[in-house]
């Protein structure tokens, strides 16, 4: 009979590959299955519902960046884009400015090309032996599940997740801008939805950065208009919601909508049946995209769980239980803090009327001036 391996993940996303990557420098045999199969051939198809190209890009901070580069599989300057500020706007006055250089950063956070990071990693991961690609989960001492948000395992482990649906929807898209974006992220708050516009382009533009993506999470019905209006009725859309700011915009992608919901766990790690499990990323946690921080929270998840790996006395088994007892301990507060806070944000701009307006942007005007405050968040953010 086949030796089990010490770990086997669940789960092709970018927090399986990271986690099967850290663990293989350990000197660990892993088993990994994709739900393709286990090959590499995922790298370009869209993680969730369907199988369109994930023309996302995502935020990612300096400690996922650090964590990417020490397995070599941070992307080149073409596809990792440094933001140099951040504008978050009100809708009716309110605005928050975050600045690299009053944090002493050289980025308040990367914008990096989805495919182009999972394909990094599943060809890191082809130079690994001791990662073996299953096509179906085999024995291990430790199982961990990196299947997303609607992981199959987590609920054959017998895992509860608490799944709070918000009634908004994101679209995704990528454009040419005539104004260049000058590596400032923007954000647009309202109770109509949230707009999040992410300078592309690379962090040496020749052109000064004429590319963007944009995440705009909307309600259902103004969600399905916006998809399906030409691509000239939706740029003139954005036009008007960015405040114009970007000059004229030209869809050069097509445009991709996905369901947001609040989710955790309880329940990060055990054992069930005699097979011990833990759960990493949005198997174990989905927060709303507004902050940009899901797959950071997930980076961060798998970085913790293979230090604590790392760093175990010798006589303990990778599934040693004090060992994830801490596990469960430092990253379900983690998890929670961010899922609150991004939940409040939501709720806040969610609501109608004059005097929660007022409210919101009066709090968005004192956050400003308080330049503490702002401070320890933009830190926070970072992962500083
Ligand atoms: C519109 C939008 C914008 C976002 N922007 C940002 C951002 O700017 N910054 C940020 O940090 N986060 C962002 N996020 C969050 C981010 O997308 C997720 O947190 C991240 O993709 C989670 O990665 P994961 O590997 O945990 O899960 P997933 O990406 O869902 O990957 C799970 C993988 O497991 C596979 N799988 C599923 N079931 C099985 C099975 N039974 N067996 C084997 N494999 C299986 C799936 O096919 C998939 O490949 C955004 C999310 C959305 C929706």
């Amino acid at each position: 009979m086949a030796r089990p391996f010490d770990i086997c993940i669940r789960g092709g996303g970018i927090t399986g590959r990271t986690l099967a990557l850290l663990l293989a420098r350990e000197r660990l045999r892993v088993g990994f299955v994709a739900q393709d199969g286990g090959k590499a051939a995922d790298a370009k198809t869209n993680t969730t519902e369907d199988v369109k190209p994930d023309i996302r890009a995502f935020a990612l901070n300096l400690k996922s960046k650090e964590l990417l580069e020490s397995i070599r599989c941070w992307p080149n300057d073409d596809d990792a884009t440094p933001v140099l500020k951040m504008q978050v706007h009100g809708d009716d006055g309110g605005e928050v400015v975050f600045d690299a250089a009053d944090c002493g950063a050289p980025a308040l956070a990367w914008i990096v090309d989805v495919p182009v990071l999972e394909a990094q990693l599943a060809q890191a991961m082809q130079f690994q032996p001791q990662i073996e690609l299953l096509d179906a989960p085999g024995p291990a001492t430790l199982t961990v599940v990196c299947e997303g948000k609607t992981s199959r395992s987590r609920a054959e482990f017998g895992v509860d997740f608490e799944v709070n649906p918000y009634a908004q929807r994101a679209i995704a898209a990528r454009l040419n801008c005539d104004t260049p974006h000058g590596h400032t992220a923007r954000q647009w708050f309202s109770h109509e939805g949230i707009l999040g516009v992410l300078p592309m382009g690379g962090a040496t533009l020749a052109t000064q950065g004429n590319s963007v993506a944009i995440v705009w999470s909307i309600d259902e019905a103004r969600a399905q208009a916006l998809l399906h209006m030409s691509p000239d009725d939706f740029c003139r859309a954005l036009q008007v919601a960015t405040h114009e700011c970007f000059g004229a915009l030209t869809l050069t992608s097509e445009r991709t909508v996905w369901p947001l919901q609040l989710a955790r766990t309880d329940r990060w790690a055990g054992s069930t049946g005699g097979a011990s499990w833990a759960l990493a990323g949005d198997a174990a946690h989905t927060v709303h995209p507004l902050s940009g921080q899901g797959l950071n929270l997930g980076l961060a998840d798998v970085a913790e769980l293979a230090s604590l790996i790392a760093g175990r006395d010798y006589w303990r088994s990778v599934a040693d239980e004090k060992l994830l007892r801490r596990y469960e301990r430092s990253r379900k507060a983690a998890a929670a803090a961010l899922g609150s806070v991004t939940d409040g944000l939501q709720r806040l701009f969610a609501q109608n009327g004059s005097s929660w307006q007022a409210l919101r942007n009066a709090g968005m005007s004192g956050f400003e001036r308080f330049g503490p405050l702002k401070k320890w968040v933009a830190r926070q953010a970072m992962g500083a």
